[in-house]
């Protein structure tokens, strides 16, 4: 008898066969162990950076990190059309929700993923800011997707938008007057529902199911509710916003402030530093209560005034450490305290003049 059939061979090959299956089970335990702290950890912007290039499946992104933005979605443009005074502005600064379908199935085509803008940074105990690696699903690049100006302001209404977001049902509808003059809540009156919808469909569109930023004034109120009333009717008006905004934290969605005002003092840059504390005090006072707090600001018209203005400072005082402004040459800059991007303004103007770059740029 060989050395293969006696029995301390056989108990050799047993005792082999179950070091390989805990060696795998380990394997398997730990990898695990952390997918699962990354997933629970979603909330949270990355306080350190990994060693490897690779975790739990994901890979390092090196390549740009692609930043875009919408204002509410026409729903019926021949209504839009129909508007002597703002047909042009809407043209210019919106799509249609026929375009946004279009365009959001070409970027899910394309192998985006909407990213949580909160992992590009972390923020040491000395309130600086310092860049995080990206990591994304393999052959997966970060779309940072933001919303611009969802109050429905009262100009928009008779203009072809939904006229509010609405919570039905447990999830967040849009609320549109259909043409027969008849109310309606539907999935597909604006951004946020057919995201949620198209991310429901398509789970792998969104990292840890992040949506995006919204961004909102407080003037006249947000998401359609009349918050900066006084009295009984505001405060309906602020409980029914409340419990959107909480259905939206939910499902992904995060908050950014855009100004109380929007003033066009904002688009020229001849804001006062004391005007800009008064925008900001009406921000806190009125808006942050209803969405909670939020280390974001979307700069209104895109001014962000330059590093050294005083203004920027006050911003910066006020909390708001990560700043969106306008732009289509992809600018990203870590300054110590804060993070500065330029977001694409995918609209009218761009699809217009701006066609073969949106094709090249982002593939729709
Ligand atoms: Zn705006």
């Amino acid at each position: 008898m060989d050395f293969y059939h006696t029995r301390a061979a056989r108990l050799l090959i047993v005792a082999g066969i179950c070091l390989l299956g805990f060696c795998l089970w380990l394997f398997l335990y730990f990898q695990h162990a952390t997918l699962t702290a990354y997933s629970n950890n979603w909330l949270e912007p990355y306080t350190s950076s990994p060693a490897s290039s690779s975790r739990s499946g994901l890979v390092l992104y090196t390549g740009p990190i692609t930043n875009i933005f919408f204002h509410s979605l026409v729903v019926y443009p021949w209504k839009a059309a129909s508007d002597p005074i703002n047909a042009d502005l809407i043209r210019n600064n919106m799509v249609t929700v026929a375009q946004f379908k279009v365009i959001l199935q070409e970027l899910y085509n394309d192998q985006y993923i909407l990213y949580d803008p909160r992992l590009l940074y972390s923020v040491d105990s000395g309130g600086r800011l310092h860049p995080a690696d990206v990591y994304v699903p393999e052959g997966k690049k970060p779309l940072i997707l933001s919303l611009d100006d969802l109050n429905y302001y009262t100009w928009m209404k008779n203009d072809g938008f939904a006229d509010k977001l609405v919570l039905k049902d447990g999830t967040v509808k849009t609320e549109v007057v259909l043409p027969d003059g008849s109310v309606a809540d539907t999935v597909d009156g604006d951004v946020v529902p057919i995201v949620d919808s198209f991310v429901a469909a398509h789970p792998d569109f969104s990292f840890n199911g992040v949506r995006g930023v919204i961004g909102v004034t407080g003037f006249e109120g947000i998401l359609g509710y009349r918050t900066q009333l006084a009295g009984a009717t505001g405060d309906y008006e602020r409980q029914r916003a409340a419990l959107v905004v909480a259905a939206l934290k939910k499902e992904g969605w995060l908050f950014a402030s855009h100004s109380y005002s929007h003033g066009p003092d904002f688009l020229n840059g001849s804001i006062s530093t004391s005007s800009l504390a008064a925008d900001i005090a009406l921000w806190k006072a009125q808006v942050e209560p209803l969405v909670g707090s939020t280390n974001m600001f979307i700069g209104p018209f895109g001014q962000l005034f330059s590093p050294n203005d005083p203004r920027r400072t006050q911003l910066l005082n006020a909390g708001f450490n990560v700043l969106y402004g306008v732009g289509i040459d992809g600018y990203r800059k870590y300054f110590p305290t804060c993070l500065v991007m330029d977001r694409i303004d995918v609209d009218g103007y761009r699809l217009t003049h701006n066609e073969s770059f949106l094709q090249t740029r982002l593939g729709i």
